[in-house]
């Protein structure tokens, strides 16, 4: 198959390289420049494992080409795919669609031969239906069917995500047209990862429910965290003792300073919106969202608490900001929330993160960028762990401490065994336990 990736961002770059491994002729479009010309220099601009590689090999294999030239992509593709960004909305909560059907409109013009349109892109209930008006108003004469194809992959597992999904779902009506989106995930069957072919509304309902649900329980998981505390409990023992129940499963139930990244926070909000327009309201999400937000607020509470009430004039090291491991991505972190917090309340902060620098200089300014733990720690009153890199879990405590000024720590990750920071001599605070 031949196949055109419009947006080259997290979800189109790693989609266009898989689909080029798996055999299609895949060209990426996108519009910035820089990205592309990254792109044709063999430089993959986000940071994400595995991908470099595999971008090389179909690069080499005559597979894998990129072009800011949307136009003669789509003229040669059998499919092609929208996969660029839906942000929250300025001021009121809805997904952002400017972008979907800007690409839709321009799609539709290049269209030749029979194509079907797949939108990848996360897109509220109609947004298909949507796509299709634009395109069929732009281009009357088009031959064309639209599919949903919602993406599932986690930033920092991406690849494994996208080759061995848990189930592929595909929205789309007509045989011509599910045809061609059955022989593009042809090597996913033979994997025999699950496909639920279905109408474009369900499809794109999935997507938001299983996001909104995932939100859901890690918020859960933060409120009985937050419990555990006041009752003496430990939450590591309760998410154990809940997860190992087949009902509830242990993913996601990991306490820490509250959701954040590229999907959950706008999409949770996108949900809600869709809801309360349809005089629906998602009650649910809708808690989460507040629970969320005041979960990133109490946990700069917790680092004064920690430091007595103040941070004025203390050094603070903060170890992590981009909104997960293995990923560059700093949208939504809740680090955005705590680093300004501590910095507005006088704090000297300093920070470490194995690749959020490039994202994060921007976003968090008056803050001191370190090579490591230790450097970020020099002379520090108090350590923050906000993000749970690898390279953050096996610190050697006894340098750590030695380099510091004070000895508290806060870790929002559970990282650490209270046990072992008490006899490394830390004032340890961590969540739920
Ligand atoms: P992104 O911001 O990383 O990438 C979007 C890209 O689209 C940008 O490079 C932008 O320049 C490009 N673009 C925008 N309009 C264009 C046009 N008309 N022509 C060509 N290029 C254009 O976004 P992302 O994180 O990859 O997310 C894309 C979609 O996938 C969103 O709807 C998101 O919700 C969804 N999604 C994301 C993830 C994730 O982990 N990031 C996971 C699943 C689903």
């Amino acid at each position: 198959m031949r196949v055109a990736m419009i947006g080259t961002g997290y979800v189109g770059l790693v989609s266009g390289v898989c689909f080029s491994d798996f055999g299609h002729d895949v060209v990426c479009v996108d519009k910035a420049v820089h990205k592309i010309d990254m792109l044709e220099r063999g430089e993959v601009p986000i940071f994400e494992p595995g991908l470099d590689t595999l971008m090389h090999k179909n690069v080499e294999a005559g597979r894998l080409t990129f072009t800011t030239d949307l136009k003669t992509a789509v003229e040669e593709a059998d499919a092609v795919f929208i996969a660029v960004g839906t942000p929250t909305r300025r001021g009121d909560g809805h997904a952002d669609l400017t972008y979907v059907y800007a690409a839709a409109e321009e799609i539709a013009h290049a269209l030749t031969d029979y194509t079907v349109v797949v939108t990848k892109s996360t897109v509220p209930v109609g947004t298909n239906r949507e796509v299709e008006r634009v395109i069929r108003k732009a281009n009357p004469e088009a031959k064309f069917d639209v599919a949903s194809n919602p993406e599932f992959l986690r930033e920092g597992a991406a690849i494994d995500d996208f080759m061995r999904p848990d189930r592929v779902v595909v929205g789309v009506e007509g045989d011509e047209a599910k045809d061609v989106m059955s022989a593009l995930n042809r090597p996913l069957y033979l994997r025999e990862a699950p496909s639920i072919y279905t109408d474009l509304e369900s499809a794109e309902m999935i997507k938001y429910a299983a996001n909104a649900f995932l939100a859901t329980k890690i918020t859960f998981i933060n409120e009985i965290a937050a419990l555990c505390e006041k009752v003496g409990a430990n939450v590591k023992e309760v998410s154990k003792g809940m997860g190992l129940d087949n009902r509830i499963g242990n993913k996601f139930l990991h306490a820490g300073p509250g959701y954040g990244g590229s999907c959950f926070p706008k999409d949770t909000k996108a949900l809600a919106r869709i809801g309360q327009d349809h005089s629906q309201p998602n009650q649910i999400v809708e808690t989460v969202i507040k629970v969320n937000e005041e979960r990133k607020r109490a946990m700069t509470d917790k680092v004064l608490d920690l430091m007595d009430g103040s941070v004025n004039g203390k050094r603070i090291a903060i170890l992590g900001v981009t909104f997960k491991p293995n990923t560059d991505d700093m949208r939504d972190a809740p680090s955005l929330t705590i680093v300004p917090a501590l910095v507005g309340a006088g704090a000297e902060v300093r920070v470490t993160d194995p690749e959020g620098k490039k994202e994060g200089e921007a976003l968090l300014p008056g803050v001191t960028w370190c090579a490591d733990a230790y450097e970020a720690a020099h002379e520090a009153d108090a350590l923050v762990i906000l993000t749970e890199w690898n390279e953050f879990r096996a610190l050697d405590l006894v340098r750590l401490k030695q380099g510091m000024r004070g000895a508290a720590v806060a870790d929002l990750r559970n990282i650490y065994k209270p046990d072992e920071m008490a006899e490394a001599g830390f004032s340890y605070v961590s969540v739920g336990r």
